[in-house]
């Protein structure tokens, strides 16, 4: 769009403003005064019927002298009079203030002298005006809410002129400096970057061999995985501009802005291509319409805008859109047609290897222990992100700097993971009938996985509460990352969420609120079980589950087309499957009743134990009963 033309509406309308303003504050007082003459004169001109005629307006009266002149004919803007001879008044044009005179009329009608009204609003200026002026203050509060949201820019009319203006940061585009020594254990992303890196280089290198490179490329993984990273860092590679918007600053804007923010950014970088342009968390702006509940026009307007930008690239003119997203599958699938999307990159989380690249480099700049073995740090962290690495990382030296120590050692790194994982620990102590029973339940959980084969092992069992909410935990660690889980693991998992409930249980012969989370998490599990993957004998190999974009909460749904009696079915192994864990659970504890008591009482007294103590009373049980 032409920037000039934008501008000269603007100044024009700032123009309207200044003349309006100086024409009735200005002039109209200035004119009208000009020969002013009291009321009462007016009256003594009509009685000796010296009148030849007059106009009437709301608040004024303008008369004209019969002296054998004629009367000028003036052209009258906006109710002021304008003289077209750009002089004087004549001296036998008149004006008086109009009062309340409710004889006007005849005392007119009797003078026998023409007279008429002059309608005051009968110019286009003053069409246009009524109708902007109005608008003006709407105009300033949108100006207003503009600056605030930190989107126009400046201050003052400038601002005004930046309005629709992209939020992108920089809009010469950023050189990040970022690369790909930054990023740890993203080889299979890099490797696939390293094409769009080359063709950012040399642009006429790919036209010469008429090869066509995707148009956008979308990152896919779980949030903190180092998406908003790698595009950066493919950027600094090819050392070009990053365009950088986040998808859900659109969602707050105004009809029309997020649509003209687009189309901003698409032209800004065009100018300054080769580059990237980035959207981030895209899912916000891009989610399928079948999706998003509370139907946003604006989000439309922004994504139909989107789309028509990238389908209005010429090929490899130079410009790469990377997009983010956590979230694919709600993604409208406009958005992934040829020409738009068209290549999706995953960025998994890091696997152990990875996980100590990623402290490494998190590391560089803090001083450590020499004991330290990031290896094995990474080893008890499967699962975790990068970004949670990094907050470890960074945990660690704050701890190690309020402690004034000069290094990090093995035990910051401790307490850093338990931080991430847990929340920050918080002080405030349980009365001792609740410590025992939260002791109870946490020593539940952790034996249960230390006597079922097949469980990932405890790392610790604590009963300090978090800040998260929870009176305790019991941490377990996989031992390995896992992407396949057979149905007895599944089952073993059961029993072990339902082994604080079942120690409870044994223990005080009722249950407590405690173990709600648990039994959610255990009924999800046996939902899950019997509607998804077949694990169910009375129902066979079927899946139940309806698809998993249909999902309103994070729950499983049942497919609407099930039968009631399906569905009862359904209802009584999901039942079953979580009687029979807490059963499981049951006989464990029944089973080594002395360890429960031994452990929990432990807790009660140290807060925290860990795997090796925990090993340490079940080898006595072990040896003792042999
Ligand atoms: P995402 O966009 O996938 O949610 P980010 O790129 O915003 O994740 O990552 C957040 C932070 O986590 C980064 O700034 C970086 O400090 C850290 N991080 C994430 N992944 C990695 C990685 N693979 N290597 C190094 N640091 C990482
Ligand atoms: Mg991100
Ligand atoms: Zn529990």
């Amino acid at each position: 769009m032409d920037k000039g033309q934008k501008f000269s509406i603007w100044y024009f309308f700032v123009a309207m403003i200044v003349v309006w303003l100086f024409a009735e504050y200005i002039y109209k007082p200035y004119a009208e005064s000009r020969g002013e003459v009291p009321y009462s004169d007016f009256l003594a001109d009509l009685e000796t019927k010296t009148i030849e005629n007059v106009d009437i307006t709301e608040n004024r009266i303008t008369y004209t002298i019969k002296d054998g002149k004629s009367p000028d004919k003036r052209p009258i803007v906006g109710g002021v009079i304008f003289s077209n001879k750009k002089a004087k008044t004549p001296d036998n044009v008149k004006s008086v203030v109009r009062l309340t005179d409710p004889f006007l009329i005849e005392r007119l009608a009797s003078a026998d002298i023409k007279f008429g009204g002059i309608a005051q609003r009968d110019t286009i200026i003053d069409l246009f005006m009524s109708i902007m002026l109005p608008l003006l203050p709407l105009l300033i509060i949108w100006y207003l809410i503009f600056r605030n949201m930190g989107g126009a820019g400046a201050g003052g009319i400038g601002g005004i002129f930046s309005f629709g203006r992209s939020r992108a940061k920089e809009l010469q585009g950023e050189i990040t400096g970022v690369h790909f020594s930054d990023i740890g254990g993203a080889g299979e992303a890099e490797v696939e970057l390293r094409e769009i890196i080359d063709f950012l280089k040399d642009p006429k290198r790919f036209d010469k061999f008429g090869a066509k490179l995707p148009r956008g490329v979308l990152l896919v993984g779980p949030p903190g995985t180092g998406k908003t990273l790698l595009a950066k860092a493919t950027a600094g590679e090819a050392g070009v501009p990053f365009f950088f918007i986040t998808g859900s600053s659109f969602v707050e804007m105004f009809v029309g802005v997020g649509a003209a923010r687009v189309r901003d950014l698409f032209d800004q970088a065009k100018k300054k291509a080769p580059c990237i342009i980035f959207v981030d968390e895209i899912d916000a702006i891009g989610q399928s319409r079948l999706h998003s509940f509370n139907s946003n026009s604006e989000q439309e307007n922004t994504l139909n805008q989107l789309l028509a930008e990238m389908d209005g690239f010429e090929d490899n003119n130079g410009v790469v859109i990377m997009g983010a997203t956590n979230r694919p599958e709600i993604l409208d699938q406009a958005l992934m047609r040829p020409g738009r999307f068209d290549r999706q990159i995953q960025v998994v989380l890091p696997t152990e290897e990875g996980r100590e690249e990623i402290l490494k480099i998190h590391t560089k700049k803090v001083p450590l222990a020499p004991e330290i073995d990031l290896r094995a740090i990474a080893k008890v962290t499967p699962g975790f992100s990068g970004a949670d690495l990094a907050n470890i990382a960074n945990e660690a030296a704050l701890l190690a700097a309020r402690r004034k120590a000069d290094k990090v050692t093995t035990n910051d790194f401790d307490l850093a993971i338990e931080r991430v994982v847990a929340g920050l620990q918080r002080k405030t102590p349980l009365t001792p009938e609740v410590r025992k029973k939260v002791a109870y339940h946490e020593t539940g959980h952790a034996l249960v996985a230390c006597y079922l084969p097949g469980s990932d092992p405890v790392h610790k069992v604590s009963i300090i509460p978090t800040t998260k909410g929870a009176l305790g935990y019991t941490m377990q660690m996989p031992t390995e990352d896992q992407y396949l889980v057979a149905e007895s693991e599944l089952k073993t998992r059961m029993a072990v969420m339902l082994g604080g409930r079942a120690a409870e249980l044994l223990v005080f012969n009722e249950a407590s609120t405690g173990a709600s989370n648990d039994l959610e998490r255990a009924t999800e599990t046996a939902r899950r079980m019997v509607i998804e993957f077949g694990m169910s004998s009375a129902l066979g190999p079927v899946r139940y589950a309806a698809p998993a974009m249909m999902y309103l909460s994070g729950a499983t749904q049942i497919r609407e087309d099930t039968g009631d009696a399906t569905a009862e079915t359904i209802d009584g192994e999901i039942k079953r499957l979580v009687t029979e864990a807490q059963d499981h659970a049951l006989n464990i504890l029944k089973e080594h009743e002395k360890v429960l008591h031994e452990v929990a009482e432990t807790l009660q007294a140290k807060e925290v134990i860990n795997n090796e103590e925990i090993q340490a009373f079940v080898n006595k049980e072990k040896e003792t009963t042999i």
